[in-house]
C-alpha cells in the first residue's frame, strides 16, 4: 500500500480543501468575537510557517505558545508543526520559576503569548536564555511596546509573508509538540508527541462511542490547548469539517453559555469545575441549553450532580472521560455498551460515572504491589497501566530513565478497578489513596459522596497520621456561600454510603480548597497545610 506518513498538516489541508468555508470563531482576546474560517486558518498557518522560517526556525527546533484557545493559537500550531518544528504548550497556571524551568528545559526559541501574559514575561524574561523572540498574538493596534519594547506583533509576521509553503513531507515520527505535567516528585517532565502519535489519537477519538463528533457539529473546547492538547479537539474538529468555537480567556459561566447558545455549539469538552459554574449560572439566572447535546468531561472525577444537572434539566448527555498528558491524553471514554442501553437509567447512571472503557489502541491493565496482574472484576482496585501508539515511552530528553515495564505498560500513577466490560473506575491517585490498617481507603469516593451534600461547595479527603491505623480519612468541606454545618451532619449523610471503618474521623470546614494548575485539588498543598494537624482523639 501506498507510504502516506501520518502528519497533522494534512488535517489542516483536509480541513481547507474539503470545509474551507466552515467558521472558527473566537473569543479574542482583545474582547470581541471573532470569525474566520478553515480556509483562512490554512492560509494564515502558511504565512506564519514563513515568518517562523524568516525567524530561523527549522525541523526539530521549540516554538512555545502561552496563549488561550484562539484561532490565531491555532494557527500557531499548524505553522509551527507543518515545518516540522516543535509546539511546545506552556500552562500559565505554573508558576514563574516552574515555566521558566520549562522554557530552559525545552529551549524554546520564540515564545508566541497572548497579551495576558506580557507582564509575566517581562518580569522573567531573563531567565529564558534561549528564547530569541517574543511574539505577540495581537494586531499593531493593541502591541504593547510600554510592557515589552521588543515583542514582535502576530499580524504584522503573518501580513508580510506569501500564503505558500510546503508542509509535512518528513518521517511521521517527527516530534510535533512538547508539553510538561507537573510530576508528584521532582521537576515537570516533557511529553514529546510525534506527527503520528497525533493522528492517531485524532482518529480513535472521532470513534463513535469516544468523542464521536462528525461535520454537523459545532465544537466548543472549553479545555485549555495548554492542558493536554485540547483532548486533541483542534485536531479532531478540523479533520471532520465540524465547526470550532473557541473561548478565549473567559471561561466563567456567563461567558460560556453566550457561546453555547450564540453559536448553537452541539458538543463541548471541560474539566468538572468548568461545569460546576456554568450549571450554577444557569440555575440562578433560569437560563435554558437549546442546541447543546453532549459534553466530554474528564482532568477529574465527575460528581453525579453534574450529569444529572445536565441530564435531566437540560436533555445533555455527559460522557465521562479519563486521561492524562502521558497518554496525548483520552485513554478512556464512558460509553454505553449494548447491555448497558438497555438497563434502566439510573443502572446506566453506574456506569455513567466511571471513568469509561478503553477504544481501540489504548491497553489497560492493572498490577498490586508485587507486580501480578488483578482481574477486571469491578472490584479489585490495583495500580493502573496503559499502553498505545499515542501513550509516552519515556520523557523529554530522557528524564526520569525507564518509565515502562516488562510489557511496554505505563505506570500511571492511578489506583482503579476494570471490570468485565472494560469499564475502568478511579479509586484514587496512587499518592493520595489512604492507607488504613493495611487496606485501602478510596479519597476520591468519599469527596465525591460528600459534595453530593447540598451545603458542599467543594470537599477534599486526606489521610492523617494514626498511631495504630498508619493513615486515618479527614473530610475538608468548603461550604456554599452563606452556609453553616457541623461534622455531625456530614458524617450522618455518609452514614450507610461508605463502609463504616471509611468514615472519616474528622470533619473539618475551610475557607478554601486549593486547586492546582490544572483545576485539580492540591492534595500536596493541603498536605502541607496540615503537617501539624492531629486526629481529634489524639491519634490514639
Ligand atoms: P493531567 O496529565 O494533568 O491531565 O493529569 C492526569 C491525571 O488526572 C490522571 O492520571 C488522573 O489522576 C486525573 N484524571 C484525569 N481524568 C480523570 C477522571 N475522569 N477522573 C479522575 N481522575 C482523572
Amino acid at each position: 500500500m501506498q507510504d502516506w506518513p501520518l502528519t497533522v498538516d494534512k488535517i489542516l489541508d483536509h480541513a481547507a480543501r474539503w470545509h474551507g468555508d466552515v467558521e472558527v470563531v473566537s473569543r479574542s482576546v482583545e474582547g470581541p468575537i471573532v470569525r474566520t474560517t478553515y480556509g483562512e486558518v490554512h492560509a494564515r498557518a502558511k504565512r506564519l510557517s514563513n515568518a517562523l522560517k524568516a525567524l530561523g526556525i527549522a525541523r526539530g527546533d521549540r516554538v512555545a505558545t502561552l496563549a488561550w484557545n484562539t484561532a490565531r493559537h491555532v494557527e500557531t500550531w499548524y505553522g509551527v508543526m507543518g515545518i516540522g518544528a516543535v509546539c511546545h504548550t506552556l500552562n500559565p497556571r505554573l508558576f514563574a520559576e516552574q515555566l521558566c524551568y520549562i522554557v530552559n528545559h525545552a529551549e524554546d526559541r520564540v515564545v508566541f503569548t497572548d497579551l495576558t501574559f506580557l507582564p509575566l514575561l517581562q518580569e522573567h524574561r531573563a531567565k529564558m536564555p534561549s528564547v530569541e523572540h517574543f511574539v505577540v498574538l495581537t494586531d499593531e493596534a493593541h502591541m504593547r511596546p510600554d510592557l515589552f519594547p521588543d515583542a514582535l506583533c502576530y499580524e504584522t509576521l503573518v501580513a508580510a509573508q506569501p500564503a505558500d509553503c510546503a508542509w509535512g513531507g518528513f518521517d511521521e515520527n517527527t516530534p510535533a509538540g512538547l508539553c510538561y505535567t507537573s510530576g508528584t516528585t521532582g521537576n515537570p517532565k516533557g511529553v514529546l508527541y510525534s506527527h503520528r502519535s497525533n493522528f492517531l489519537h485524532t482518529l480513535v477519538t472521532l470513534g463513535i462511542d469516544v468523542m464521536g463528533f462528525g461535520a454537523r457539529d459545532t465544537v466548543l473546547p472549553v479545555v485549555p490547548m495548554f492542558h493536554a492538547n485540547a483532548w486533541g479537539i483542534v485536531f479532531s474538529a478540523p479533520a471532520v469539517g465540524a465547526k470550532l468555537v473557541l473561548p478565549g480567556p473567559k471561561l466563567d459561566g456567563a461567558s460560556i453559555h453566550e457561546l453555547l447558545e450564540g453559536e448553537a455549539v452541539t458538543f463541548s469538552a471541560a474539566v468538572p469545575t468548568v461545569w460546576q459554574m456554568l450549571l450554577g449560572h444557569l440555575r440562578e439566572n433560569a437560563l435554558r441549553l437549546s442546541t447543546l447535546k453532549r459534553v466530554v468531561i474528564g482532568g477529574s472525577a465527575v460528581p453525579e450532580a453534574i450529569v444529572r444537572g445536565f441530564r435531566d434539566d437540560h436533555g445533555v448527555t455527559v460522557a465521562h472521560a479519563w486521561g492524562m498528558t502521558e497518554v496525548s491524553p483520552l485513554g478512556t471514554l464512558a460509553a454505553p455498551t449494548a447491555r448497558i442501553a438497555a438497563l434502566s437509567a439510573d443502572e446506566q447512571l453506574d456506569y455513567a460515572l466511571t471513568q469509561g472503557r478503553p477504544p481501540i489502541g489504548v491497553e489497560l491493565k492493572l498490577l498490586d504491589d508485587d507486580n501480578n496482574r488483578l482481574p477486571h472484576d469491578g472490584a479489585t482496585f490495583g495500580r493502573l497501566m496503559v499502553s498505545g501508539p499515542f501513550v509516552v515511552g519515556r520523557y523529554f530528553k530522557g528524564e526520569g530513565g525507564v518509565i515502562l515495564d516488562d510489557e511496554g505498560f505505563f505506570e500511571t500513577g492511578d489506583v482503579a478497578t476494570i471490570d468485565r466490560d472494560g469499564f475502568m473506575r478511579i479509586t484514587d491517585r496512587a499518592k493520595d489513596v489512604i492507607k488504613s490498617g493495611g487496606e485501602w481507603i478510596s479519597s476520591i469516593e468519599i469527596e465525591n459522596l460528600a459534595v453530593g451534600h447540598p451545603k458542599a461547595a467543594l470537599c477534599a479527603v486526606i489521610g492523617a497520621a494514626h498511631p495504630k491505623w498508619d493513615e486515618r480519612p479527614v473530610l475538608l468541606v468548603k461550604l456554599e456561600p452563606g452556609q453553616k454545618s457541623d461534622p455531625e451532619e456530614f458524617l450522618r449523610f455518609l452514614e450507610g454510603k461508605i463502609a463504616r471503618w471509611w468514615m472519616p474521623d474528622d470533619v473539618l470546614f475551610v475557607d478554601d480548597i486549593p486547586l492546582g494548575a490544572t483545576g485539580k485539588i492540591d492534595k500536596k498543598l493541603i498536605r502541607e497545610r496540615m503537617k501539624d494537624y492531629v486526629l481529634p482523639s489524639g491519634g490514639g
